[in-house]
């Protein structure tokens, strides 16, 4: 049977590359090629913006009842095939079933649903301004205008979610989208893309254009006509594309890397339900999420029985074949990650870490035998500067690190180039406050992690990120504001 090709969305259309070439995309499960995907390169992105600019004046001016009409509608459908997008989203990254259908699909379709009712009720500011003069003044009001064609290039993680993420805002805020998933988990959006064509958006609305980031993504990013860039990915990649877009004065909101620190104080409320938290907030998809703990703080006082309790959970981690329910963690979503992830470990070896449990590739048998496992692994023994605790591994790996006070614990949780997400665990309120106010983070966490509300900014200081999405800031970047004035 020949292998599933999937297809470019251009001005309303499926189209394979114009060069005919592809790209074979594995299954991390098993290692197994399942599909291929185009190897597009810049004729076919030059084709999608071609079509998001003659889209652009029509979808500006569509009410905005009908752009929210038709992102609803695409929810619903998405909705209505929630375990095929399930299903290919877990065999494509390598991600457990069961947190494909709890998350990643749900949230995808919350955030169409979100920013379809975001769109209807947001309002412009005005002002009535006074000139002095008895009897005169001004009227100023805000337009908050399209853009025009933007750009969204997302990773490979969260797939569907983040790349719903950028292009709802876009969508619903007026503008037309070229749009490029990464090349290692490109099937989902690809399937979004032609539930687009049933939802009804108008050709050249959404374009969607598989394919490599050297070659796809830094079209889009520099093509002339692409007027603003929504990037979530690695903070290498981040910059590579901010120094691309200043050259042209584009706009750019770049989510990227994190090193995130989880705090545990003695006072915590170390319940089962927060302990499982916690070790969720460093295992979930594999350590695969931005916001994973990589790096946990434990108050010395308590340092030694959290770590038997915190070590006998992780250990009863199930690593195994995605589509069972049992499995806790699945594949790392490439070879060339997994590498990358073995060779952290080995280098916190190197450094003078001592690998409390994990630490090696899982050999599975039967229809994952060549997949790409890593068992989870806890490291400590390591000071804040070493490179285990400096590097974002973005794999199963928590390097555990003990302090002694509030002090130390804001120094260590600091002590890094990148600023995504804090959390923190106490019961006293003072410190929370405290520390929630000098951690250099964009998100801190309280006695929980992972709670997301869609209106609140999202995003990181440093090299974690610039600028915000999630909530009005996510519309707030994808238009333009004009001030109008009117004098009476
Ligand atoms: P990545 O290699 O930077 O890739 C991200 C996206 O950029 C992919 O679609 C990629 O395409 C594309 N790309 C690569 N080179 C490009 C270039 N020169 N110009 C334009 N686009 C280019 O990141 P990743 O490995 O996929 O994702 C993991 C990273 O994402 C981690 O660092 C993680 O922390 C970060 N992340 C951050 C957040 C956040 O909200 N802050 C959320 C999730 C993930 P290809 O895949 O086809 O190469």
């Amino acid at each position: 049977m020949p292998t599933p090709r999937l297809a470019n969305l251009i001005d309303g259309r499926l189209r394979a590359p114009r060069a005919d070439a592809w790209l074979d995309i594995h299954e991390p499960a098993t290692g197994a090629v399942f599909a291929q995907c185009p190897d597009s390169d810049a004729t076919d992105v030059a084709a999608a913006v071609d079509a998001a600019s003659r889209a652009a004046s029509g979808w500006a001016s569509t009410p905005i009842e009908q752009r929210a009409h038709l992102l609803h509608r695409l929810a619903d459908l998405i909705e209505a095939r929630l375990e095929t997008f399930a299903v290919l989203e877990s065999r494509d990254s390598g991600k457990p079933l069961s947190l494909a259908r709890r998350l990643d699909i749900p949230r995808a379709v919350s955030n169409l649903r979100y920013f379809a009712a975001a769109i209807t009720a947001w309002g412009s500011e005005s002002h009535a301004t006074e000139t002095g003069a008895a009897g005169t003044g001004a009227i100023n009001y805000t337009l908050r205008q399209p853009l025009g064609v933007v750009g969204c290039i997302s990773p490979w993680n969260l797939p569907l979610y983040l790349f719903s993420w950028k292009i709802a805002p876009a969508l619903a805020a007026g503008n037309t989208v070229v749009a490029k998933p990464s090349e290692v988990t490109p099937c989902t959006a690809a399937l979004l893309g032609e539930l687009s064509i049933e939802a009804g958006f108008p050709a050249g609305v959404l374009n969607i254009v598989q394919g490599r980031g050297p070659s796809v993504g830094q079209a889009i990013v520099e093509h002339p006509q692409v007027k603003a860039l929504s990037f979530t990915g690695s903070t290498a990649t981040g910059a590579r594309i901010a120094s691309v877009a200043a050259a042209q004065f584009k706009k750019v909101s770049l989510e990227m890397g994190g090193k995130n620190p989880a705090i545990v104080f003695a006072d915590a409320d170390l319940s089962e339900t927060n302990l499982d938290t916690i070790v969720r907030s460093g295992f979930a998809n594999q350590g695969e999420i931005c916001l994973c703990g990589s790096r946990l703080l434990v108050q010395r006082s308590i340092y030694e029985t959290f770590r038997e309790r915190y070590l006998a959970r992780v250990q009863a981690l199930r690593v195994g074949d995605p589509d069972d329910t049992d499995s806790d963690l699945g594949a790392m979503v490439s070879q060339a990650h997994y590498d990358k992830v073995l060779g952290c470990i080995a280098q916190a070896r190197t450094e003078g870490g001592r690998v409390l449990c994990g630490g090696e590739p899982i050999q599975l048998t039967g229809r994952c035998a060549d997949g790409w496992f890593i068992a989870p692994t806890v490291i400590e023994g390591l000071p804040s500067s070493a490179q285990t605790n400096q590097q974002e591994i973005f794999g199963p790996v928590v390097s555990l690190i003990p302090f002694e006070d509030e002090a130390e614990a804001l120094a260590i949780a600091n002590d890094s180039r990148y600023g995504l997400a804090a959390s923190l665990w106490t019961q006293d309120l003072s410190r929370a406050h405290r520390l929630a106010s000098g951690l250099e983070f964009g998100i801190v966490w309280i006695n929980c992690w992972l709670l997301r509300d869609l209106r609140t900014p999202f995003g990181g200081t440093k090299q974690s990120g610039l600028g915000r999405e999630g909530g009005t800031d996510a519309l707030h970047f994808f238009t333009e504001p004009k001030n109008i004035c009117i004098r009476y």
